[in-house]
């Protein structure tokens, strides 16, 4: 069933890097128990509190846009089965994931410890704000879907940082790319997704 993922991201022109981040990440870590033989469907399956662990070919396009480099700072929005989050973590050099619900936060934190990923840091507050602490960050993906992008997450962002994030009214948002360069902010829109609200 991976394997029939995996030709899948292949044909979409998925990048190595994160096919190989893919493999290196069972999916089943991160589903309820009753959803564990459907971990390599391509789908989006329920995980607790109404929220759901994304659907794999849509985690890899974002993390395909997401243009990732070794050793990188990033933040996620929105940590919820903690998946995403696991496959930064074999991209990057250390992930920050912001998680609203306080179950889905322990949700997570227990599934990327069950992975054995330690260097993804999951913090239980509202995203929104992102995470000053920490700031600034080479790149920031929110996993949920605002009609905009909280300025506050803009200002996190290093320069020549990338933020991506589905922006748009509940029923149907536009992944955006904003890139930093100097005191601008590029946007670009790379297609239609439907993603649950950040709220
Ligand atoms: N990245 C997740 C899937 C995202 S689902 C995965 O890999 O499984 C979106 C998540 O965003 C949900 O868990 C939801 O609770 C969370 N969320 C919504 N609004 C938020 C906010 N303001 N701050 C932090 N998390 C939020």
């Amino acid at each position: 069933m991976k394997e029939i993922l995996i030709r899948k991201f292949e044909r979409m022109g998925i990048s190595k890097k994160v096919i190989s981040a893919f493999k290196q990440v069972d999916r089943e870590y991160f589903v309820l128990p009753e959803w564990k033989k459907a971990a390599y469907e391509d789908s989006a399956l329920p995980i607790i509190a109404e929220q759901t662990i994304s659907q794999p070919s849509t985690v890899v396009l974002m993390l395909n846009a997401l243009e990732v480099k070794e050793g990188m700072k990033v933040l996620e929005i929105g940590a919820g089965s903690g998946y995403n989050a696991a496959l930064l973590s074999k991209l990057a050099g250390k992930v920050y994931s912001i998680e609203r619900i306080k179950k889905l936060a322990e949700f997570a934190k227990k599934n990327l410890k069950k992975a054995g990923i330690k260097n993804v840091k999951v913090i239980h507050a509202d995203g929104k704000k992102g995470y000053a602490k920490e700031a600034p960050y080479d790149r920031i993906i929110v996993t949920a879907a605002a009609e905009k992008i909280p300025n506050v997450l803009l200002k996190q962002l290093k320069d020549e940082g990338v933020l991506l994030m589905p922006v748009g009214p509940a029923y149907g948002q536009e992944l955006i790319r904003v890139r930093k360069k100097g005191k601008d902010y590029l946007y670009e829109k790379l297609g239609g997704y439907v993603f649950v609200p950040l709220r």
